[in-house]
């Protein structure tokens, strides 16, 4: 499971601002940023992340998300379950 209530390197948990997927979860603006495989992300993208991880299976799609917030969550969806897989 993707650590997501801090940022994995330095348990800052206002500014998350990225997805690690070397690290397994959150990063803040300034860990993320040197991070390569860390995924810039919104704040609304951080909320579904989390919401999604937490809720039971069956809720996990009934939401609604902005239009941006989707594409980033499908974004790091891929490269995170690819990423698993391999
Ligand atoms: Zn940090």
């Amino acid at each position: 499971m993707p650590n997501i209530k801090k940022c994995t390197r330095c348990d800052e948990t206002e500014e998350i601002e990225y997805f690690s997927i070397a690290d397994n979860g959150f990063k803040c603006k300034n860990c993320g940023k040197v991070d390569k495989s860390a995924i810039q992300i919104s704040k609304s993208t951080v909320d579904a992340i989390r919401y999604i991880v937490i809720a039971p299976a069956k809720k996990v799609f009934s939401f609604d998300l902005p239009e941006d917030a989707i594409s980033e969550i499908s974004l790091v969806s891929k490269v995170y379950l690819n990423e698993k897989i391999n």
